[in-house]
Parts: structure tokens; C-alpha cells; sequence
């Protein structure tokens, strides 16, 4: 390691403390933090986040990336050093681009944005929602020409979600998932339907923890690495190599909601906890991307944790804990009803095959907006439109249709798609599993995880956040993302369940 790197290594190490901090914080607000606090937390977040933002676009910042670069050449491409110059100077280039008067505006319009939002929804009513709405819009719309030339206006926003990622290839993906999951929904509604009444039960909260405690800890999840905690809106966060905690919410009469819930955010700490220590405490010590994080925690939710060779070992743990609840239900049936197809109005709520459907829906209406083909006050009747030709269900009311998301009132637009390409994603990186450990199913059916979390560790975790998303997944399956594995999965799953 030269002179140079040492001083620049040093430098992003204190950077990213200063960022846990603020992970700290969030999760404290998240977790802990009485109601008043709020209004001091915000502030103290502000400053701590201004602060890091003009470390990391200092001038000092720009010299020291400049002196390790004209060592670029001394490095292999695929070296620790290399890549995190890679990612600096990217992070450099964007943050800089960017005026400061801007990065306030956002920052103050989202934050107002919330209040409206949160109205907006409880009174189910978009019109009070709107002028903000515009308003973040129209700034984002400035964001992203802090960045031209573009191909599209909306690469720019995809990037600081899915870096590399463009926007006519999500389209292409797209439009073929939607083919097909359309398809797949319309064949499933025409057919006899599973029951699924049992998980709408009353189930003692803490047997439902003490559950998804006991598979997770399966699952390979270090208790003294990581703790769960409650939270009304469930979520992961890193604070170091061996501290990445996970939340829950439980409710006594959804068996679903704690259990799977659990199981999904286990999946984004596995993947935290498997990066190299090496990689820790600089930007290249977490999951690679949105997606690539989704793509860990739906594997290990769906793709592993509603797979029936998982409940072969599990459901007997489950009806020790509920033997009356559970009393008239075979593992058969409970396997089908966890599956349950059923188009609904909700986002977070949907099940595997409607799922993608609900962000297909989002990114359209994004792009319309963000191409200015979209007046946003038409949001609520094209919205209704959509769900009722891709789901077959519209809404009553904007609370349950437009303003259910929290997502544009943050100005995440671009977010939403990462969602779907983390399924896609987790097919085909099951697909690879399988491949290379064909014992993987039978060592799950007898409740063993250690060889698939050993695999996913050697073949993904490892690089921690050294790739770009687009050169990841090569690096991963061998090929570009593909959503074939996902579409086979899909069919053959629920054409099995629904006989199809
Ligand atoms: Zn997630």
C-alpha cells in the first residue's frame, strides 16, 4: 500500500464512521426514540449528514483522488484498491455535480413532503398530496439535469439506486415479466383456490417471535452479531462487520406478517455479515445494490422460506407452538395457503406472482412523469387504470391506491424498480445454487442452510459492493441478468399449487 492510499484509505474509513453514526441514529429514531424527540432528531441528523456530504466533496477529497489515481495503473483490476478508488470517484463526481442550494431544496421539500403525505393518506385524499408532489418532481427533474447528457432522464435516478443500470433495458425486462405474470395471475383466478383462513388466527405474539428466532438462527444469523428489535415499518441496518440488526412487526391475528417478515430482513443482515472483513468500514463493505440486497432477502424469504421442502422441516416446530390454531391444517394446506395468489390493492401485502405487477405499475407512471407526458394531477385516474388491467382490482379510495407508498414523498424516484430486478436476480442466483449443490433442496427439507449460506458467501458476498450491479451478476450466474429462471419459477410453482 503506497503513501498515498494509506492517507486516502484513512480518510473514507473516518467518512464511513461518521455515516454508521447516522445509521445509529435512524435506527435509534426507528426503534427507540420517544414521539417529542423527533423534531431534535431530524436536526441532529441534518447536521451530521451535511457534514459528511462536505467531506466527501471537499477539495482535500479531490486532491487525494487524484494523487491515488496516478497510481491507478499499479493496482490489479480487481484489487481492494482499484475498486474503491472506482467508487469514490464516482460518488466524487455525482455529489459534486450537484449545487449545494439544490441538495438543501430537496432536503426541505421532502422532509414538508412527509407531513402532506402522511395527510394526504389518512384523509385519503391525492389533491392535498399534489403540490408537493410537484414540487419534488420539478426538483428532481433538476437533479437529473445536473447530469446530462443522458440516453434517458431517468437513468440518472435508476443509478443511485442500481448504479449502471438504464432504463431501457428495465423496460425490456419488464415487458417481458409482464407478459407473463399477467398471464400466470389471469390462469390462477380462473382456477380453485387454496384456503388460507388459518393464518388470520389468533397467534400469541411471542411464540410468533420466538419462531422466526428460532429459523433464522438456522438461517445462519449470529445472535452476537446482530439483535431484532420491533418497529412499525420493519427494515435492516449495518453497523459494523459483526452488528447488523434486523426489525420486525408482528400482528396476533396474521400469522404471515412477523414470520416471513423475519425471514426477509435475516436475509439482507446474512449478506452483510458474509462480507469480507477487508471490504468493512469503507463503501464497499455492504451488499452490492438495492436489487442485489433484495435479491438475498426474497431468496431467503420466498425462494427458500415458502418452498415446501422448508416446511417439511419447520412445520412441526410451528404446530408445537400453535397446536389449536394449526389443529385442522395439514402441511399441505398450510404450504398452499402461505402461497396464496390473490391480486389486491397493496403493494407490501402482495404474494409472489402479483408482486412485480405493483412495481411495473410505479416505474411506468415515474417514467411518464419524469418524460413530462404525465400532469401529476392525472396520478390517481391512470394509477386506477393500470391496477385494474395488470391486477383486475381498483381501489376506492387514494389511500389505498396512489399515496400508499412512502417512497415519492422521499423523492426515491427510480427506487421502486430495484424491487423487481431483486427477484429476477434471486432466480437466477438460485438457479446457479442448485446447479453447483444439487443436495440443495433434500438438506433443506431436513432444516439445513449451512452449505447454501457457505455457497452465497464464496460466490456473492465476497465482493461486497467492489461491482457494479451489471458486472456482478455476470460475475455471479456467468450471464446478464435474465428473467427466465424467475418466469420458470414462477410457473412451476403456482401451476403445482393451482394445478394448473
Ligand atoms: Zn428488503
Amino acid at each position: 500500500m503506497t503513501k498515498a492510499f494509506k492517507v486516502f484509505d484513512k480518510t473514507i474509513r473516518e467518512i464511513q464512521d461518521i455515516i454508521v453514526s447516522v445509521s445509529i441514529m435512524g435506527w435509534d429514531q426507528r426503534v427507540n426514540m420517544p414521539v417529542k424527540g423527533a423534531a431534535d432528531r431530524a436536526r441532529q441528523i441534518g447536521t451530521i449528514s451535511r457534514l459528511i456530504h462536505e467531506k466527501q466533496t471537499s477539495q482535500e477529497m479531490g486532491q487525494l483522488l487524484e494523487d491515488v489515481e496516478k497510481e491507478m495503473e499499479s493496482h490489479d483490476p480487481d484489487s481492494y484498491e482499484a475498486a474503491l478508488i472506482k467508487k469514490v470517484r464516482k460518488q466524487f463526481d455525482k455529489k459534486t455535480k450537484v449545487p449545494a442550494s439544490l441538495v438543501a431544496d430537496i432536503a426541505k421539500s421532502t422532509s414538508e413532503a412527509n407531513q402532506q403525505w402522511i395527510k394526504a393518506r389518512s384523509e385519503s385524499d391525492f389533491s392535498i398530496f399534489e403540490p408537493i408532489l410537484t414540487k419534488i418532481i420539478g426538483l428532481s427533474k433538476e437533479y437529473a439535469s445536473c447530469f446530462a447528457p443522458y440516453d434517458h432522464v431517468y437513468d440518472v435516478l435508476l443509478d443511485d439506486f442500481e448504479p449502471g443500470f438504464k432504463t431501457i433495458e428495465v423496460k425490456r425486462i419488464f415487458d417481458e415479466l409482464r407478459k407473463e405474470q399477467v398471464e400466470l395471475v389471469q390462469k390462477i383466478s380462473e382456477s380453485p383456490q387454496v384456503r388460507d383462513d388459518f393464518l388470520y388466527r389468533t397467534y400469541d405474539m411471542q411464540k410468533q417471535l420466538e419462531f422466526g428466532k428460532h429459523v433464522i438462527e438456522k438461517f445462519g444469523y449470529d445472535w452476537s452479531r446482530g439483535r431484532q428489535d420491533e418497529a412499525p415499518h420493519p427494515f435492516q441496518t449495518t453497523f459494523g462487520i459483526n452488528d447488523a440488526r434486523i426489525t420486525t412487526r408482528v400482528d396476533e391475528n396474521f400469522l404471515n406478517t412477523a414470520m416471513f417478515g423475519t425471514f426477509h430482513e435475516a436475509g439482507h443482515a446474512i449478506y452483510e455479515l458474509g462480507v469480507p472483513k477487508k471490504l468493512s468500514g469503507t463503501p464497499l463493505g455492504n451488499g452490492a445494490s438495492n436489487a442485489f440486497h433484495e435479491s438475498q432477502s426474497r431468496l431467503w424469504e420466498n425462494i427458500v422460506g415458502r418452498s415446501y421442502d422448508f416446511w417439511v422441516a419447520f412445520y412441526p416446530k410451528l404446530t408445537d407452538l400453535f397446536p389449536e390454531q394449526l389443529s385442522d391444517v395439514d402441511l399441505d394446506t398450510f404450504y398452499k395457503g402461505i402461497n396464496k395468489v390473490s391480486p389486491s390493492l397493496i403493494r407490501v401485502e402482495a404474494d409472489e406472482a402479483t408482486y412485480n405487477l405493483h412495481i411495473m405499475l410505479r416505474m411506468e407512471l415515474e417514467i411518464l412523469l419524469f418524460e413530462e407526458t404525465l400532469e401529476v394531477c392525472d396520478l390517481p385516474e391512470i394509477w386506477n387504470e393500470k391496477m385494474r388491467e395488470y391486477l383486475g382490482v381498483v381501489p376506492q379510495g387514494d389511500d389505498n391506491g396512489v399515496l400508499q407508498d412512502i417512497h415519492w414523498s422521499l423523492g426515491a424516484f427510480g427506487y421502486f424498480p430495484t424491487y423487481a430486478l431483486g427477484n429476477v436476480v434471486s432466480a437466477q442466483i438460485w438457479d446457479m445454487a442448485n446447479n453447483e449443490n444439487p443436495g440443495l433442496p433434500d438438506q433443506i427439507g431436513k432444516g439445513e442452510f449451512d452449505s447454501l449460506r457457505a455457497w452465497l458467501e464464496d460466490t456473492l458476498y465476497t465482493h461486497g459492493a467492489k461491482y457494479e450491479p451489471v458486472d456482478l451478476i455476470k460475475r455471479v450466474t456467468g450471464e446478464a441478468i435474465n428473467t427466465k429462471p424467475f418466469i420458470n419459477y414462477l410457473n412451476e410453482k403456482f401451476g403445482r399449487i393451482y394445478g394448473l
